[in-house]
């Protein structure tokens, strides 16, 4: 149990007695099974890259080596595509849709039984607290299998009055924050559309998405069906460029998105853009605040911020902010930063010394701009790549610390006096994944649910994820729609 003392001065933080800790409680690592290299899981099995290269997977925590990762080159993506293009003309789209369901259903199924090991393998190679890989990902990773299995029969009821038919070839690229979520909400709705995949997760971490592979090849599923790549960029590049890829699913960076949209312009490839975003948790003086503190502490501190709908900005209305940015420190000195594989831990690593330096620089950025810096008095672990909950105060609207996205555990304040002052805020930024509204009236939240531009926002409440919820971007977060009868969509033509 942790102990707070009470401040007497009004304002001043309270501050965190060290000498009363939580007992470590690590998650085991005896029951998983990892090989100590993995090749590229092609037509049904895996096989050696052409290149026969490999690179170092490590564990962000430890910095240690866990496996080695083939590196994919154009050859491999070629017979990787070759095997999902004839899987699909032979075997798949052939298939009744009924029969395709029960594969679906299967990979779900089992994804529940090895959900332990799929949980601490994620946590180990990404970085996450292993409450969240256990309790988030790989619940919802099954969740989403489940779902889509239960449409792929459906199709003409999900479309009525449509003809909906599949594509072909989804070219399927992912990032490394959610890496067994985001390649369950790329390959179950291609799979229940009647689609085949060539899927290719991040490079620092590819394990869970191999260990998928695993699971696919032991399902049962028809070989070629789904094949997996790993690699680098020019992976992912060499994926999106090939001939015989019909839709590219691609989420990630705003700035990868670019390059992709151009790499395809003048094809007939169907695209969809899952990219970044800087959302913005609105509390306004009528809000529940202690609901609202933990709210902005799950939205941007939970994972290290590493959420692509991170609630990295907060907007307070002026007559609440002292008592939620006092709450908020107090808060902050309560987490837990530290190895990710202890079930107490709230803030694990960093999921790469690049993605470090990367939150370093903005820290840096941030102060050079004149924001003034405020960090829990936690002491961090001497190896792995670490940092502490961050707040940014005094920022304004220009500040690059509030326009650009951060991907860490680093929160920009900003106040506001009127709803249309939190509106034009809120707005005013190139992005729009997703917002929070914090307030105890319903009418307020309608209004602003109208006038914001972010394809989801939340009240009282923050990061909630349902696989019958659509999720998806407004400006430069993106286009297209994952989860709900909405994400079958870019698998169909109608
Ligand atoms: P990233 O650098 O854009 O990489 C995403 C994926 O694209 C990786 O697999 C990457 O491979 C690959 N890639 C890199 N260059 C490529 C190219 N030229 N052509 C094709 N593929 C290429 O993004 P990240 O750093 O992994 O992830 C963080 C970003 O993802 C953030 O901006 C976050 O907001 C966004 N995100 C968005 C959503 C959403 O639903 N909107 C969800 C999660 C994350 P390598 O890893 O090998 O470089
Ligand atoms: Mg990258």
């Amino acid at each position: 149990m942790s102990k707070v003392k009470k401040s007497e001065a009004e304002g001043t933080p309270l501050k965190f007695f060290g000498d009363w800790k939580y007992a470590p409680a690590p998650e085991s690592k005896e029951h998983i099974r990892l090989k100590k290299q993995y090749g590229l899981f092609i037509n049904g099995e895996f096989v050696q890259p052409k290149s026969k290269k490999y690179f170092d997977t490590i564990n962000p925590a430890t910095e240690e080596k866990i496996a080695e990762i083939a590196i994919a080159d154009e050859k491999d993506v070629d017979l990787a595509v070759n095997a999902a293009s004839k899987a699909y003309n032979n075997v798949w789209k052939k298939m009744h849709a009924k029969e395709r369901a029960k594969y679906i259903y299967r990979i779900a199924r089992m994804i529940q039984e090895r959900a332990r090991e799929l949980a601490v393998i994620e946590t180990m190679n990404g970085g996450k607290p292993i409450r969240e890989s256990r309790d988030i990902d790989v619940p919802l990773a099954a969740n989403h299998f489940f779902y889509y299995a239960g449409w792929a029969d459906k199709l003409n009821y999900a479309f009525p009055n449509r003809t909906p038919q599949s594509l072909g070839v989804a070219g399927q690229i992912i990032p490394w924050n959610f890496p067994l979520l985001m390649a369950a909400w790329k390959i179950a709705p291609a799979l229940a559309a009647g689609n085949t995949v060539v899927l290719k997760p991040a490079e620092t971490t590819s394990l869970t998405a191999l260990k998928l592979a695993e699971i696919i090849a032991e399902s049962g599923l028809p070989e070629g069906v789904v094949n997996i790549v790993t690699g680098f960029g020019k992976t992912g590049a060499a994926i999106v460029q090939h001939p015989n890829v019909n839709k590219v699913a691609f989420t990630g960076s705003t700035d990868v998105g670019k390059i992709i949209q151009k790499a395809i312009a003048g094809t007939s490839k169907r695209v969809t853009l899952e990219l970044g975003g800087k959302a913005a948790n609105i509390v306004f003086d009528d809000a529940p605040i202690d609901q609202a503190v933990e709210g902005i502490v799950n939205g941007i501190f939970f994972n290290q911020g590493h959420v692509c709908c991170a609630g990295s900005r907060l907007l307070v209305q002026e007559g609440v902010a002292d008592i939620v940015i006092r709450k908020l420190k107090e808060r902050m000195e309560t987490l837990i930063v530290g190895d990710p594989m202890d079930k107490n831990t709230d803030i694990g690593a960093i999921n790469s010394k690049e993605q470090l330096k990367k939150i370093q620089q903005y820290i840096t950025i941030g102060i050079n701009e004149g924001a003034e810096l405020y960090q829990s008095s936690c002491t961090l672990p001497n190896k792995g790549f670490f940092c502490k909950p961050t707040l940014f105060l005094n920022t304004s609207q220009s500040h690059r610390v509030v326009q650009e996205e951060i991907f860490g555990p680093v929160l920009a304040v900003q106040t506001f006096r009127t709803v249309e002052e939190a509106i034009e805020k809120a707005n005013n930024i190139p992005y729009g994944l997703s917002a929070g509204i914090w307030t105890d009236k319903g009418s307020k939240i309608f209004n602003m649910t109208t006038k914001l531009r972010a394809g989801v926002v939340w009240a009282n409440t923050y990061n909630k994820f349902d696989p019958t919820s659509p999720f998806g971007g407004y400006k430069e977060s993106g286009f297209g729609r994952e989860g709900g009868l909405h994400g079958l969509l870019p698998y169909l033509q109608l």
